[in-house]
C-alpha cells in the first residue's frame, strides 16, 4: 500500500541540442530550488546511453564540477523534489531512468496524478515490477506496455492514461518531449538557447541559462524536440474547462518568472492592492512576511499609501537543527526563521501581509513576536482566500483537519492568532485580479477539484477532502 495522500513539490528543466547539457540543467535545477529542497538528480544522453546522478538535499550539494562533467551529453533532463508521497529517499528521487526496446527513457514530472493508484494496481496485475513508490514510475511502465509502433504513439498512448496534474519531460535516447496536462495544472516553458531548446517549470529558469523565452507550452500540449527542431505531436484530448494553479501565483512560482502570461511579481502586487480595497485599516505600516509576501506587502503599501517598511527579517539559511526546542516553545520553528526589528515596530501600529494562512501556526508565532517587539496594533492581511482543502494536484498542503481555515470562522482566526484585526482576499478579488490568465483552479480555497479524484473515490488514498 502506498502512502496516503499525495503531498509533493517538484520542479523539472529539459535541454535539447546544447553542448553542456549537464551545466544548464544544474542552473535550471539550481533556479528551481524553491520548487523542492529534498532531492535532485540529472540524466543526460551521451551517444544514446543515459547517465544519471541523484541525490538528496539541495542541488548545489547534489552535484559538483566532476559529477556535471560526467554527465555528458547534449540531451538533459533534470528534477527537484520535496514529497512526503510515497515516503521520501532516495529511491523515490527523480529522473526515473528504465532501459526499453527503443534506447534509455528517461522521466522528471511536476504535478501529482490523480489515477496513479489505480493505474499502478492495474500494471502489476499485468506484471510490472515497481522500483519506487512514487507516482510518476506508472509514465515508464506505460510506455512499455504500449503496443504502438512508434516512440511518439507510445508516449501519447501512456499520456492519455494519466488523469490530475502533470507537467513532464521525457528523453528517448536524445529526443526530448515535454508534454503539460489538458487542464494545465503546473508550468512548464519552452525556451531558445543558442541552437538548441529549454524546456522549464518556470522563467527564472531560462533567465540563469542565459536563454531566451519562446512561450509557455499550452494545456495539453505535447512536444518534441531534437537536432534543433521542435514538433508538435497530437495533442492530449481536451477537457472542458483549463485550470492552472493559482496557488503558483499567490505563493509557489518565484516572483521574477512569469507564468501563463503574466509576472508572477505583478499578480502578487495585484492581489496586495485588492486585498488593500477589500481590508483596509488606519496604521502607521506594512509589513511583509519575507519572502513570499514581499510583493502582495508592496501591493498593499502602494493602494493604501501606507509606507512599506522592513519590519521583519527571514534567515535564508534555516536547514535541519541539532537543537531541540524545549517542549514549552511552540515558535521554535518561526522563530528559527523570523525575527522582528524592533525599531520599526515598536509603539507602531502595523499591518503584516502573508501570502497564506495554511495551519495558522506561522502566524500565531509571528504575531507574538510582534507584540513582543512592542507593536501597538497588529492587523493581519492574507493575501488569498482561507486555505479549506487539501490539494491533490501537487502541492503540499496538510490534511483538511490540519488547515485552520477548515473549520474555524475568520472571527476565530483572528481570535487564535490573538490580533487586533485580520482580512483575506475573497475568491472573487483574487481572481478578478489576474483574470486574463484564468480560469484557474482554486480547489484548495474552494473545494471545487476540476481533475476526477480517481484514487480518492476508488478508496486508494485518505483524506478524502468531501468528508
Ligand atoms: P502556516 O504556519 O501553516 O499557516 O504556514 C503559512 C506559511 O507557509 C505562509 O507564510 C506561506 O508563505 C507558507 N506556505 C504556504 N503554502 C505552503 C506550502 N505548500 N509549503 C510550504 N510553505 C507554504
Amino acid at each position: 500500500m502506498l502512502d496516503d495522500r499525495p503531498r509533493e513539490e517538484c520542479g523539472v528543466v529539459g535541454i535539447s541540442g546544447v553542448e553542456n547539457a549537464s551545466e544548464m540543467a544544474f542552473l535550471g535545477l539550481y533556479a528551481l530550488q524553491h520548487r523542492g529542497q529534498e532531492a535532485g538528480g540529472i540524466v543526460t544522453v551521451h551517444e544514446g546511453e543515459a547517465r544519471m546522478h541523484k541525490g538528496l538535499g539541495l542541488v548545489a550539494d547534489i552535484f559538483d564540477a566532476e559529477t556535471i562533467k560526467r554527465l555528458e551529453g547534449g540531451t538533459a533532463i533534470g528534477h527537484v523534489r520535496y514529497s512526503t508521497a510515497g515516503g521520501g529517499g532516495a529511491r523515490n528521487a527523480q529522473p526515473i531512468v528504465v532501459r526499453y526496446a527503443e534506447g534509455d527513457l528517461a522521466v522528471a514530472h511536476n504535478g501529482n496524478l490523480t489515477n496513479a493508484h489505480d493505474l499502478r494496481t492495474w500494471l502489476v496485475k499485468e506484471g510490472s515490477l515497481f522500483q519506487s513508490t512514487n507516482d510518476s514510475e506508472v509514465m515508464v511502465h506505460l510506455v512499455a506496455r504500449s503496443r504502438h509502433d512508434t516512440v511518439d504513439a507510445q508516449i501519447d498512448d501512456a499520456l492519455t492514461h494519466l488523469e490530475g496534474a502533470f507537467s513532464m519531460v521525457i528523453s528517448v535516447g536524445d529526443t526530448l518531449y515535454a508534454a503539460r496536462d489538458p487542464r494545465g495544472f503546473r508550468p512548464l516553458v519552452l525556451g531558445r538557447l543558442g541552437g538548441g531548446h529549454v524546456v522549464a517549470s518556470e522563467t527564472c529558469a531560462l533567465d540563469i541559462m542565459g536563454a531566451t523565452f519562446v512561450r509557455d507550452l499550452a494545456p495539453g500540449e505535447v512536444l518534441k524536440i531534437r537536432g534543433g527542431k521542435v514538433t508538435k505531436l497530437r495533442p492530449l484530448p481536451p477537457v472542458d474547462r483549463q485550470s492552472p494553479c493559482i496557488f503558483e501565483l499567490v505563493y509557489f512560482a518565484r516572483p521574477d518568472s512569469k507564468l501563463w502570461g503574466v509576472s508572477v511579481d505583478r499578480a502578487r502586487r495585484a492581489f496586495g492592492r485588492q486585498l488593500a480595497r477589500e481590508h483596509p485599516v488606519e496604521a502607521d505600516c506594512v509589513i511583509a512576511v519575507p519572502d513570499s509576501a514581499n510583493s502582495a506587502a508592496l501591493g498593499y503599501a502602494e493602494e493604501s499609501g501606507i509606507p512599506f517598511e522592513l519590519g521583519l527579517l527571514r534567515n535564508h539559511y534555516v536547514g535541519r537543527t541539532f537543537i531541540k526546542p524545549s517542549q514549552a516553545d511552540r515558535d521554535f520553528g518561526a522563530r528559527m526563521k523570523y525575527n522582528p526589528v524592533r525599531e520599526v515596530i515598536a509603539g507602531k501600529r502595523v499591518i503584516v501581509v502573508d501570502d497564506s494562512l495554511v495551519r495558522g501556526t506561522t502566524s500565531r508565532s509571528l504575531a507574538k513576536f510582534f507584540r513582543e517587539a512592542g507593536a501597538k496594533e497588529v492587523h493581519f492581511r492574507i493575501a488569498s482566500p482561507p486555505v479549506r482543502f487539501p490539494c491533490f494536484y501537487g502541492i503540499d498542503m496538510p490534511s483538511r483537519k490540519e488547515l485552520i481555515g477548515s473549520d474555524h470562522s475568520v472571527e476565530e482566526i483572528r481570535k487564535e492568532l490573538e490580533v487586533n484585526s485580520l482580512g483575506y482576499l475573497s475568491q472573487d478579488g483574487m481572481e478578478g485580479a489576474v483574470e486574463e490568465s484564468g480560469p484557474f483552479c482554486s480547489a484548495c480555497f474552494s473545494g471545487d477539484y476540476p481533475a476526477p479524484l480517481v484514487d480518492v473515490d476508488k478508496g486508494y488514498v485518505t483524506g478524502n477532502p468531501r468528508c
